[in-house]
């Protein structure tokens, strides 16, 4: 069984990251959206909302599960038996960021490799700090966000 995790703060989840998904689907039997708690980092929106956004969002998707971990990624991933990290790549600075977590990963857990899905152009702009950005200042963000969260925000 082909197994991945998409690990991410998802603070929220957003066309970008659905479209990340949507593309990795067909190469995979399951996909674990994987929401990494850091406790020292705030959210705007708290870890059991994120969980509840997500799975109603994929409550009709049966590859898609939705967990939450903290600590190191590749330590998830072994309890899991996952070998198969999914990120997105909006820019060079996404690069040169996830060039460095991907190299750790696979220095932590020789196993473990990084697949890359390059954002389409009509979403590279598109960021979870921007959506919060938006809401935070009373703006409305759902052109950013899927329809199924329209009852969470
Ligand atoms: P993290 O805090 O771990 O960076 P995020 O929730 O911000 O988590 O992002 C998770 C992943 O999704 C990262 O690999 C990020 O580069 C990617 N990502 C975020 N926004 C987009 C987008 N618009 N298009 C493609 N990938 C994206």
């Amino acid at each position: 069984m082909k197994k991945a995790i998409f690990p991410g703060s998802f603070d929220p989840f957003h066309l970008g990251h659905l479209d990340i998904l949507k593309r990795a689907l067909p190469l995979f039997d399951e996909i674990v959206l994987a929401i990494g708690e850091n406790s020292s980092k705030k959210y705007l929106f708290p870890l059991e909302k994120r969980l509840k956004m997500l799975n109603k969002l994929f409550e009709n998707e049966p590859k898609v599960s939705v967990k939450s971990y903290s600590g190191l990624t590749a330590r998830f991933c072994e309890q899991e038996g996952i070998q198969h990290i999914l990120r997105g790549l909006r820019s060079s600075n996404d690069f040169d960021y996830e060039k460095s977590i991907a190299q750790l990963n696979n220095a932590l857990s020789p196993n473990l490799d990084t697949l890359f899905f390059i954002s389409p152009p009509h979403l590279s702009h598109v960021s979870s700090s921007i959506v919060r950005e938006i809401m935070i200042n009373n703006g409305d963000a759902r052109q950013f966000l899927p329809q199924a969260f329209e009852n969470f925000i």
